[in-house]
């Protein structure tokens, strides 16, 4: 790469055309440093920060046999089990920066909780079982309530300013089947709902807590677990388990209502769908779908 010649004076533009140490400066032989063009800046740097992030992830990881807690709001069977047979998408580098910055604002929450002596267990020291069918569950954080020592199971997701503003008003103690975040976040109360009935957790109260990502504003919602909601969730997951028990794993069929042609309801935004569309409807084992994904991702 050339370097463009500046055509002002400037103590950085004198640096970038300064020859190398015992080099010497001459029209043959120009100074091979970043581009001093403003319309087409040198890409080294963004390049260099993106593939860091972005090279280390995998396009299938190891299968499991258990579902994760922060699934649980998945309402297609079929994308339960690729999720489990270890199909992965990587995500371009912005996004990761986002989901970085997601857990650095759940570590300041934390970290105040523990500083105010309200840290009953951190993310670090809980995980949640449900045992039919096996769901493992990473939970954020358990507090107590220092007036009566009442313990409340809490989630932290930060949210962009867009989604932030949207979000209902903040509520007191609800059935999780009955908040008003179902609508756009029924995910996140799915997942909290499965977490507060694990053996491990079991709590009847606890709380949602959205952080805007861009102002650091707060909103809070304070739930009850939902039995109905519950059997609502495992009724799904139940009928996933069996086909990632299968030896070698199965993809299930693709369900009733859902189509991954036309992309709408749950296969909208679902990671799977380009996979999905190319497996056969009745579903395919590990070994099929990996020689299909083979054939279009490589
Ligand atoms: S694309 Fe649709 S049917 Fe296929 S796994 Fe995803 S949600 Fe399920």
């Amino acid at each position: 790469m050339v370097v463009t010649k500046p055509k002002r004076k400037s103590v950085a533009a004198d640096f970038m055309m300064k020859p190398a140490k015992g080099q010497k400066k001459s029209r043959e032989n120009p100074v091979s440093v970043v581009s001093m063009d403003n319309e087409t800046p040198d890409k080294w740097l963004t390049l260099s920060l993106d593939e860091v992030l972005e090279s280390d992830q995998k396009l299938w990881v190891e299968p499991r046999r258990y579902f994760r807690g922060s699934g649980a709001g998945n309402e297609c069977v079929r994308s339960l089990t690729f999720e489990a047979m270890g199909h992965r998408v990587p995500f371009e580098a912005r996004v990761l920066r986002i989901f970085g910055v997601g857990n650095a604002i759940e570590k300041v929450i934390v970290d105040a909780t523990k500083k105010s002596k309200i840290l009953v267990k951190g993310s670090d020291q809980l995980e949640g079982k449900i045992v039919d069918p096996l769901i493992i569950c990473h939970v954020d954080l358990i507090v107590k309530r220092l007036t009566d020592g009442q313990l409340f199971l809490g989630e932290i997701k930060s949210i962009k300013l867009e989604n932030f503003k949207r979000l209902p008003p903040e509520h007191g103690p609800t059935r999780a089947g009955d908040s008003p975040l179902l609508k756009n976040h029924a995910g996140y109360v799915k997942q909290w709902n499965t977490y507060a009935w694990t053996p491990e957790v079991d709590l009847q109260y606890g709380f949602l807590l959205f952080e805007n990502k861009n102002t650091q504003h707060q909103k809070l919602y304070w739930l009850e677990r939902d039995d109905v909601l519950h059997e609502e969730i495992l009724k799904v997951h139940r009928e996933a388990f069996p086909y990632i028990l299968e030896d070698p794993q199965m993809v299930a069929p693709i369900p009733m209502g859902l189509d991954p042609g036309l992309g709408q309801g749950a296969c909208r935004w679902c990671d799977h769908k380009y996979l999905c569309k190319r497996i056969p409807k009745k579903g395919a084992d590990y070994d099929e779908v990996r020689k299909i994904d083979a054939k279009l991702r490589g």
